[in-house]
Protein backbone atom coordinates (compact mmCIF):
# COMPACT_ATOMS: atom_id res chain seq x y z
CA UNK A 1 0.00 0.00 0.00
CA UNK A 2 1.10 3.58 -1.33
CA UNK A 3 1.69 5.91 1.87
CA UNK A 4 -1.16 8.26 2.29
CA UNK A 5 0.80 11.70 1.22
CA UNK A 6 1.95 9.52 -2.45
CA UNK A 7 -2.11 8.25 -2.69
CA UNK A 8 -2.92 12.59 -2.46
CA UNK A 9 -0.23 13.68 -4.37
CA UNK A 10 -1.08 11.30 -7.64
CA UNK A 11 -5.13 11.97 -6.83
CA UNK A 12 -4.24 16.00 -6.97
CA UNK A 13 -1.89 15.64 -9.82
CA UNK A 14 -4.07 13.11 -12.14
CA UNK A 15 -7.40 13.02 -10.84
CA UNK A 16 -10.56 15.44 -11.19
CA UNK A 17 -13.55 15.04 -9.12
CA UNK A 18 -16.67 16.51 -8.72
CA UNK A 19 -16.07 20.68 -9.45
CA UNK A 20 -13.30 20.59 -8.09
CA UNK A 21 -9.95 21.25 -9.93
CA UNK A 22 -6.30 19.70 -11.11
CA UNK A 23 -3.68 20.26 -8.41
CA UNK A 24 -5.74 22.37 -6.21
CA UNK A 25 -5.38 23.12 -2.92
CA UNK A 26 -8.96 21.32 -1.91
CA UNK A 27 -8.57 18.74 0.74
CA UNK A 28 -9.46 15.23 -0.08
CA UNK A 29 -9.71 12.31 1.99
CA UNK A 30 -8.85 8.43 0.72
CA UNK A 31 -11.35 6.22 2.00
CA UNK A 32 -9.86 2.44 3.17
CA UNK A 33 -13.61 1.40 3.47
CA UNK A 34 -17.33 1.62 4.33
CA UNK A 35 -19.47 -0.28 6.41
CA UNK A 36 -22.87 0.30 7.74
CA UNK A 37 -22.72 4.63 8.46
CA UNK A 38 -19.16 3.98 8.97
CA UNK A 39 -16.71 5.60 6.48
CA UNK A 40 -13.35 4.33 7.61
CA UNK A 41 -10.53 6.48 6.18
CA UNK A 42 -6.94 5.36 5.20
CA UNK A 43 -5.31 6.79 7.88
CA UNK A 44 -7.66 4.81 10.22
CA UNK A 45 -10.14 7.97 10.95
CA UNK A 46 -13.81 6.61 11.27
CA UNK A 47 -16.48 9.11 10.03
CA UNK A 48 -20.67 8.78 10.40
CA UNK A 49 -21.75 9.42 6.95
CA UNK A 50 -24.77 12.21 7.08
CA UNK A 51 -24.77 12.10 2.98
CA UNK A 52 -25.68 9.13 2.09
CA UNK A 53 -22.76 9.69 -0.96
CA UNK A 54 -25.57 12.21 -2.60
CA UNK A 55 -28.92 10.79 -1.47
CA UNK A 56 -27.72 7.64 -2.92
CA UNK A 57 -26.74 4.78 -0.43
CA UNK A 58 -30.28 4.82 1.77
CA UNK A 59 -29.11 1.30 3.05
CA UNK A 60 -25.69 2.04 4.06
CA UNK A 61 -22.54 0.50 2.51
CA UNK A 62 -21.17 -3.11 2.91
CA UNK A 63 -25.11 -4.37 3.01
CA UNK A 64 -24.99 -8.13 3.22
CA UNK A 65 -28.15 -8.45 1.04
CA UNK A 66 -26.66 -6.12 -1.95
CA UNK A 67 -23.53 -7.86 -1.79
CA UNK A 68 -25.49 -11.04 -2.18
CA UNK A 69 -27.18 -10.05 -5.12
CA UNK A 70 -24.11 -8.35 -6.67
CA UNK A 71 -22.25 -11.71 -6.29
CA UNK A 72 -25.52 -13.85 -7.28
CA UNK A 73 -26.42 -12.09 -11.07
CA UNK A 74 -22.41 -11.93 -10.96
CA UNK A 75 -22.55 -15.75 -11.73
CA UNK A 76 -24.79 -15.25 -14.34
CA UNK A 77 -23.43 -11.87 -16.22
CA UNK A 78 -21.96 -9.24 -15.23
CA UNK A 79 -23.36 -7.03 -18.74
CA UNK A 80 -24.91 -7.98 -21.92
CA UNK A 81 -25.85 -5.31 -24.81
CA UNK A 82 -29.45 -4.43 -24.40
CA UNK A 83 -29.96 -3.92 -28.04
CA UNK A 84 -32.06 -6.81 -29.00
CA UNK A 85 -31.16 -9.11 -26.32
CA UNK A 86 -33.16 -8.63 -22.67
CA UNK A 87 -32.70 -10.44 -19.61
CA UNK A 88 -34.87 -10.84 -16.07
CA UNK A 89 -32.97 -8.27 -13.87
CA UNK A 90 -34.30 -5.58 -16.22
CA UNK A 91 -37.48 -6.86 -16.62
CA UNK A 92 -38.47 -7.95 -12.92
CA UNK A 93 -37.18 -3.99 -12.19
CA UNK A 94 -38.98 -2.02 -15.08
CA UNK A 95 -42.26 -4.60 -13.42
CA UNK A 96 -41.42 -3.58 -9.91
CA UNK A 97 -40.60 0.06 -11.11
CA UNK A 98 -44.04 0.49 -13.16
CA UNK A 99 -45.81 -0.93 -9.89
CA UNK A 100 -44.75 1.20 -7.01
CA UNK A 101 -44.97 4.80 -9.31
CA UNK A 102 -48.03 6.03 -10.27
CA UNK A 103 -50.45 4.34 -12.30
CA UNK A 104 -50.13 6.55 -15.77
CA UNK A 105 -46.39 5.28 -15.97
CA UNK A 106 -46.24 2.04 -17.58
CA UNK A 107 -42.93 2.17 -19.74
CA UNK A 108 -39.23 2.36 -18.14
CA UNK A 109 -36.20 3.30 -20.45
CA UNK A 110 -32.91 2.30 -18.30
CA UNK A 111 -30.11 4.61 -18.44
CA UNK A 112 -26.74 5.13 -16.83
CA UNK A 113 -26.94 8.68 -14.78
CA UNK A 114 -29.36 10.70 -13.52
CA UNK A 115 -28.22 13.59 -16.17
CA UNK A 116 -28.70 11.13 -18.75
CA UNK A 117 -32.37 10.28 -17.39
CA UNK A 118 -32.90 13.63 -17.91
CA UNK A 119 -32.09 14.17 -21.39
CA UNK A 120 -33.91 11.13 -22.40
CA UNK A 121 -37.03 12.52 -20.52
CA UNK A 122 -36.63 15.68 -22.67
CA UNK A 123 -36.04 14.04 -25.97
CA UNK A 124 -39.26 11.90 -25.27
CA UNK A 125 -41.18 15.04 -24.38
CA UNK A 126 -39.74 16.32 -27.84
CA UNK A 127 -40.37 13.22 -29.81
CA UNK A 128 -43.80 12.66 -28.32
CA UNK A 129 -45.04 16.10 -30.09
CA UNK A 130 -43.27 15.76 -33.39
CA UNK A 131 -45.33 12.32 -33.26
CA UNK A 132 -48.13 14.22 -32.97
CA UNK A 133 -47.53 17.05 -35.74
CA UNK A 134 -46.81 19.57 -33.32
CA UNK A 135 -42.57 19.99 -33.89
CA UNK A 136 -42.79 23.37 -32.68
CA UNK A 137 -43.54 22.14 -28.89
CA UNK A 138 -39.62 21.69 -28.39
CA UNK A 139 -38.59 23.63 -25.52
CA UNK A 140 -39.46 23.15 -21.89
CA UNK A 141 -40.73 25.24 -18.75
CA UNK A 142 -39.18 25.25 -15.56
CA UNK A 143 -38.63 27.07 -12.86
CA UNK A 144 -35.57 28.54 -10.86
CA UNK A 145 -33.13 27.38 -8.03
CA UNK A 146 -33.74 23.74 -10.55
CA UNK A 147 -31.34 21.31 -10.36
CA UNK A 148 -31.37 18.27 -12.99
CA UNK A 149 -27.71 17.41 -13.95
CA UNK A 150 -24.55 18.54 -15.85
CA UNK A 151 -24.87 17.47 -19.41
CA UNK A 152 -26.33 19.87 -21.98
CA UNK A 153 -29.91 19.45 -21.84
CA UNK A 154 -29.74 18.87 -18.25
CA UNK A 155 -28.01 22.00 -17.87
CA UNK A 156 -30.56 24.04 -20.19
CA UNK A 157 -33.24 23.51 -17.06
CA UNK A 158 -30.80 24.24 -14.32
CA UNK A 159 -31.01 27.08 -12.37
CA UNK A 160 -29.35 29.72 -15.23
CA UNK A 161 -27.61 31.85 -12.43
CA UNK A 162 -26.98 29.57 -9.19
CA UNK A 163 -23.60 29.52 -10.28
CA UNK A 164 -22.76 26.27 -10.91
CA UNK A 165 -23.15 25.87 -15.04
CA UNK A 166 -23.58 29.78 -15.82
CA UNK A 167 -20.43 30.09 -17.42
CA UNK A 168 -22.36 27.74 -20.33
CA UNK A 169 -24.99 29.49 -20.83
CA UNK A 170 -24.48 30.32 -24.54
CA UNK A 171 -23.94 27.07 -25.41
CA UNK A 172 -27.50 26.34 -24.09
CA UNK A 173 -30.82 25.47 -25.57
CA UNK A 174 -32.86 28.25 -24.64
CA UNK A 175 -35.28 27.09 -22.39
CA UNK A 176 -38.41 29.44 -20.21
CA UNK A 177 -37.46 30.26 -16.48
CA UNK A 178 -39.64 31.41 -14.19
CA UNK A 179 -39.67 32.25 -10.79
CA UNK A 180 -38.96 29.41 -8.09
CA UNK A 181 -42.37 28.68 -5.82
CA UNK A 182 -42.32 30.57 -2.76
CA UNK A 183 -45.03 28.68 -0.92
CA UNK A 184 -43.72 26.98 2.06
CA UNK A 185 -44.11 22.57 1.96
CA UNK A 186 -47.40 22.54 4.05
CA UNK A 187 -49.32 25.69 2.79
CA UNK A 188 -51.43 26.51 0.21
CA UNK A 189 -49.91 28.08 -2.99
CA UNK A 190 -51.15 31.43 -3.39
CA UNK A 191 -52.24 33.12 -6.67
CA UNK A 192 -49.30 35.44 -6.55
CA UNK A 193 -46.80 32.27 -6.60
CA UNK A 194 -48.89 30.39 -9.68
CA UNK A 195 -49.16 33.62 -12.07
CA UNK A 196 -45.99 33.74 -13.42
CA UNK A 197 -45.96 30.14 -13.95
CA UNK A 198 -49.27 30.32 -15.58
CA UNK A 199 -48.67 33.31 -17.69
CA UNK A 200 -45.85 31.86 -19.42
CA UNK A 201 -47.65 28.79 -20.17
CA UNK A 202 -50.58 30.92 -21.45
CA UNK A 203 -48.28 32.88 -23.62
CA UNK A 204 -45.48 29.97 -24.87
CA UNK A 205 -47.40 26.94 -25.12
CA UNK A 206 -47.30 26.26 -28.33
CA UNK A 207 -43.37 26.19 -27.90
CA UNK A 208 -43.44 24.23 -25.12
CA UNK A 209 -42.81 20.58 -24.99
CA UNK A 210 -43.23 19.92 -21.66
CA UNK A 211 -42.61 21.41 -18.05
CA UNK A 212 -40.04 19.86 -15.47
CA UNK A 213 -39.95 20.05 -12.05
CA UNK A 214 -38.13 18.49 -8.98
CA UNK A 215 -41.69 17.82 -7.08
CA UNK A 216 -41.40 19.54 -3.46
CA UNK A 217 -37.86 19.47 -3.02
CA UNK A 218 -35.38 21.50 -5.19
CA UNK A 219 -31.89 19.67 -3.92
CA UNK A 220 -28.96 21.15 -5.34
CA UNK A 221 -29.87 24.23 -6.85
CA UNK A 222 -30.79 25.60 -3.24
CA UNK A 223 -32.41 22.53 -0.83
CA UNK A 224 -35.94 24.70 -1.11
CA UNK A 225 -38.87 22.89 0.06
CA UNK A 226 -41.83 24.32 -1.43
CA UNK A 227 -46.08 23.65 -1.34
CA UNK A 228 -47.71 20.43 -2.53
CA UNK A 229 -50.50 22.90 -3.85
CA UNK A 230 -48.02 24.29 -6.46
CA UNK A 231 -46.80 21.28 -7.96
CA UNK A 232 -50.68 19.82 -7.93
CA UNK A 233 -52.14 23.98 -9.96
CA UNK A 234 -48.86 22.83 -12.45
CA UNK A 235 -50.27 19.28 -12.95
CA UNK A 236 -53.37 20.91 -14.13
CA UNK A 237 -52.40 23.86 -15.96
CA UNK A 238 -50.03 21.23 -18.22
CA UNK A 239 -52.91 19.38 -18.98
CA UNK A 240 -55.18 22.58 -19.63
CA UNK A 241 -52.70 23.73 -21.98
CA UNK A 242 -51.75 20.65 -23.62
CA UNK A 243 -47.84 20.37 -22.44
CA UNK A 244 -45.97 17.36 -20.61
CA UNK A 245 -44.94 17.22 -16.99
CA UNK A 246 -41.65 15.45 -15.96
CA UNK A 247 -40.87 14.99 -12.73
CA UNK A 248 -37.49 14.61 -11.28
CA UNK A 249 -37.38 12.34 -8.37
CA UNK A 250 -33.48 11.64 -8.93
CA UNK A 251 -33.03 13.14 -5.45
CA UNK A 252 -36.48 12.71 -3.66
CA UNK A 253 -37.04 9.14 -4.99
CA UNK A 254 -37.26 6.02 -2.70
CA UNK A 255 -38.53 7.67 0.85
CA UNK A 256 -36.32 10.20 1.43
CA UNK A 257 -39.29 13.03 1.92
CA UNK A 258 -41.37 10.28 3.85
CA UNK A 259 -43.14 9.74 0.73
CA UNK A 260 -41.79 6.65 -1.57
CA UNK A 261 -42.31 9.08 -4.15
CA UNK A 262 -42.41 13.53 -3.47
CA UNK A 263 -45.19 13.64 -6.33
CA UNK A 264 -47.24 11.80 -3.59
CA UNK A 265 -47.74 14.60 -1.42
CA UNK A 266 -49.97 16.31 -4.10
CA UNK A 267 -51.30 13.02 -5.41
CA UNK A 268 -50.99 13.78 -8.73
CA UNK A 269 -48.39 11.94 -11.36
CA UNK A 270 -45.92 13.33 -13.78
CA UNK A 271 -46.21 12.08 -17.69
CA UNK A 272 -42.61 11.70 -17.71
CA UNK A 273 -40.96 10.78 -14.47
CA UNK A 274 -36.50 10.35 -13.80
CA UNK A 275 -35.04 8.00 -11.27
CA UNK A 276 -31.60 7.93 -10.43
CA UNK A 277 -29.37 7.94 -7.15
CA UNK A 278 -30.98 5.61 -4.94
CA UNK A 279 -31.83 3.35 -7.20
CA UNK A 280 -29.47 1.00 -6.47
CA UNK A 281 -29.36 1.44 -3.08
CA UNK A 282 -25.89 3.04 -4.14
CA UNK A 283 -24.28 0.47 -5.24
CA UNK A 284 -24.03 1.22 -8.59
CA UNK A 285 -25.33 3.52 -11.56
CA UNK A 286 -27.96 3.23 -12.68
CA UNK A 287 -31.38 5.52 -13.94
CA UNK A 288 -34.59 5.00 -15.51
CA UNK A 289 -36.59 6.96 -17.23
CA UNK A 290 -40.72 6.24 -17.13
CA UNK A 291 -43.53 7.49 -19.47
CA UNK A 292 -46.80 6.75 -20.04
CA UNK A 293 -48.47 4.37 -22.53
CA UNK A 294 -49.70 7.40 -24.57
CA UNK A 295 -45.84 8.94 -25.11
CA UNK A 296 -44.52 5.58 -25.81
CA UNK A 297 -47.62 4.70 -28.42
CA UNK A 298 -47.46 7.93 -29.80
CA UNK A 299 -43.37 7.66 -30.18
CA UNK A 300 -43.76 4.35 -31.73
CA UNK A 301 -46.96 5.65 -34.21
CA UNK A 302 -44.64 8.75 -35.42
CA UNK A 303 -41.94 8.93 -37.68
CA UNK A 304 -39.12 7.47 -37.59
CA UNK A 305 -40.81 5.01 -35.20
CA UNK A 306 -38.58 4.20 -32.85
CA UNK A 307 -37.16 6.09 -30.01
CA UNK A 308 -33.74 7.98 -30.37
CA UNK A 309 -31.64 7.21 -27.79
CA UNK A 310 -29.50 4.09 -26.74
CA UNK A 311 -27.27 3.60 -24.55
CA UNK A 312 -24.30 1.14 -24.41
CA UNK A 313 -24.29 0.15 -20.73
CA UNK A 314 -28.50 -0.01 -20.64
CA UNK A 315 -30.40 -1.80 -18.19
CA UNK A 316 -26.53 -2.99 -16.85
CA UNK A 317 -27.63 -6.59 -15.20
CA UNK A 318 -25.55 -6.27 -12.37
CA UNK A 319 -27.06 -2.22 -11.62
CA UNK A 320 -30.19 -3.69 -12.00
CA UNK A 321 -29.89 -7.09 -9.95
CA UNK A 322 -28.66 -4.73 -7.07
CA UNK A 323 -31.54 -2.24 -7.86
CA UNK A 324 -34.29 -5.04 -7.18
CA UNK A 325 -32.85 -6.23 -4.01
CA UNK A 326 -32.32 -2.71 -2.65
CA UNK A 327 -35.99 -2.02 -3.28
CA UNK A 328 -36.60 -5.11 -1.84
CA UNK A 329 -35.10 -4.09 1.03
CA UNK A 330 -36.58 -0.76 1.50
CA UNK A 331 -40.25 -1.93 0.93
CA UNK A 332 -39.74 -4.95 3.43
CA UNK A 333 -38.82 -2.13 5.92
CA UNK A 334 -40.68 -0.04 8.09
CA UNK A 335 -38.97 2.81 6.28
CA UNK A 336 -41.97 5.41 6.91
CA UNK A 337 -41.61 5.10 10.37
CA UNK A 338 -37.92 5.06 10.26
CA UNK A 339 -37.64 8.25 8.38
CA UNK A 340 -40.17 9.95 10.83
CA UNK A 341 -38.11 8.98 13.28
CA UNK A 342 -35.25 10.93 11.20
CA UNK A 343 -37.16 13.63 10.68
CA UNK A 344 -37.51 14.12 14.37
CA UNK A 345 -34.42 13.95 15.51
CA UNK A 346 -32.96 15.87 12.75
CA UNK A 347 -35.36 18.58 13.72
CA UNK A 348 -34.76 18.25 17.61
CA UNK A 349 -30.96 18.06 16.87
CA UNK A 350 -30.15 20.51 14.13
CA UNK A 351 -32.40 22.91 15.98
CA UNK A 352 -29.89 24.74 18.28
CA UNK A 353 -28.35 26.39 15.03
CA UNK A 354 -31.42 28.35 14.50
CA UNK A 355 -30.46 31.28 17.11
CA UNK A 356 -26.66 30.84 15.72
CA UNK A 357 -26.11 34.29 14.06
CA UNK A 358 -25.00 32.89 10.39
CA UNK A 359 -27.48 30.62 10.23
CA UNK A 360 -30.44 32.06 8.35
CA UNK A 361 -33.20 29.07 8.18
CA UNK A 362 -33.41 25.50 9.30
CA UNK A 363 -35.84 23.39 7.88
CA UNK A 364 -36.27 19.49 7.86
CA UNK A 365 -38.62 17.30 5.53
CA UNK A 366 -38.59 13.47 5.85
CA UNK A 367 -34.00 12.13 6.00
CA UNK A 368 -32.96 15.61 5.19
CA UNK A 369 -32.06 18.63 7.32
CA UNK A 370 -31.23 21.98 5.73
CA UNK A 371 -29.07 25.10 7.50
CA UNK A 372 -29.51 27.68 5.41
CA UNK A 373 -26.24 30.61 6.27
CA UNK A 374 -26.18 34.06 5.51
CA UNK A 375 -23.19 33.68 3.89
CA UNK A 376 -21.05 31.22 1.57
CA UNK A 377 -18.88 28.67 3.04
CA UNK A 378 -15.27 28.31 2.31
CA UNK A 379 -15.46 23.96 1.99
CA UNK A 380 -11.39 24.19 2.31
CA UNK A 381 -11.44 25.43 5.92
CA UNK A 382 -14.74 23.62 7.13
CA UNK A 383 -14.43 20.29 5.83
CA UNK A 384 -11.34 19.10 7.66
CA UNK A 385 -13.38 20.64 10.84
CA UNK A 386 -16.25 18.50 9.66
CA UNK A 387 -13.98 15.34 9.91
CA UNK A 388 -12.42 16.34 12.88
CA UNK A 389 -15.81 16.19 14.19
CA UNK A 390 -16.08 12.65 13.12
CA UNK A 391 -18.74 13.07 10.76
CA UNK A 392 -19.10 13.02 6.31
CA UNK A 393 -21.05 15.87 5.92
CA UNK A 394 -19.96 18.14 2.24
CA UNK A 395 -21.31 21.19 2.17
CA UNK A 396 -21.50 23.47 -0.34
CA UNK A 397 -22.02 27.34 -0.99
CA UNK A 398 -24.05 28.80 1.50
CA UNK A 399 -25.78 25.25 2.87
CA UNK A 400 -25.23 22.53 5.20
CA UNK A 401 -27.68 19.58 4.75
CA UNK A 402 -27.54 16.20 5.95
CA UNK A 403 -29.46 13.23 4.11
CA UNK A 404 -28.32 10.45 6.50
CA UNK A 405 -28.51 6.66 5.40
CA UNK A 406 -32.20 5.20 6.55
CA UNK A 407 -29.94 2.58 9.10
CA UNK A 408 -28.52 5.12 10.87
CA UNK A 409 -29.19 4.78 14.86
CA UNK A 410 -30.64 7.52 17.19
CA UNK A 411 -27.08 7.65 18.46
CA UNK A 412 -25.38 8.29 15.85
CA UNK A 413 -27.78 10.77 14.21
CA UNK A 414 -27.45 12.59 17.42
CA UNK A 415 -23.67 12.39 17.48
CA UNK A 416 -24.22 13.41 13.58
CA UNK A 417 -26.52 16.70 14.05
CA UNK A 418 -24.34 17.68 17.97
CA UNK A 419 -21.32 17.59 15.18
CA UNK A 420 -22.99 19.81 12.68
CA UNK A 421 -24.27 22.11 15.64
CA UNK A 422 -20.64 22.08 16.70
CA UNK A 423 -18.80 23.24 13.94
CA UNK A 424 -22.05 25.95 13.04
CA UNK A 425 -21.27 27.39 16.73
CA UNK A 426 -17.37 27.67 15.63
CA UNK A 427 -18.15 29.73 12.12
C1 LIG B 1 -28.16 14.35 -8.86
C2 LIG B 1 -29.31 14.84 -9.65
C3 LIG B 1 -29.34 14.74 -11.05
C4 LIG B 1 -28.17 14.23 -11.84
O1 LIG B 1 -27.85 12.91 -11.56
P1 LIG B 1 -26.40 12.34 -11.93
O2 LIG B 1 -26.48 10.89 -11.60
O3 LIG B 1 -25.43 13.10 -11.05
O4 LIG B 1 -26.15 12.61 -13.36
C5 LIG B 1 -30.48 15.16 -11.70
N1 LIG B 1 -31.53 15.66 -11.02
C6 LIG B 1 -31.54 15.75 -9.69
C7 LIG B 1 -32.74 16.28 -9.00
C8 LIG B 1 -30.43 15.37 -8.95
O5 LIG B 1 -30.43 15.49 -7.61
Amino acid sequence: MQSLDTLITQDQKHIWHPYSAIQADYPIYPVQSAQGVMITLVDGRQLIDGMSSWWSAVHGYNHPVLNQAVTNQLQNMSHIMFGGLTHQPAIELATQLVKITPEPLQTVFFSDSGSVAVEVAMKMAIQYWHAKDKASKKQLLTVRNGYHGDTFGAMSVSDPENGMHSLFSNSLSQQFFVEAPRSPFGEPCTQEDIAEFKKTLVQHHQQIAAVILEPIVQGAGGMRFYSADYLRQVRELCTEYDVLLILDEIATGFGRTGKLFACEYAQISPDILCLGKALTGGYMTLAATLATEEIALSIRDGEPGIFMHGPTFMANPLACATALASLKLLLDSPWQNTVKNIEQLLLKGLSPCKKLSPVKEVRVLGAIGVIELHDALDIKILQPKFVEAGVWVRPFNKLIYLMPPFIISDEELEILTSAVVGVVKDL
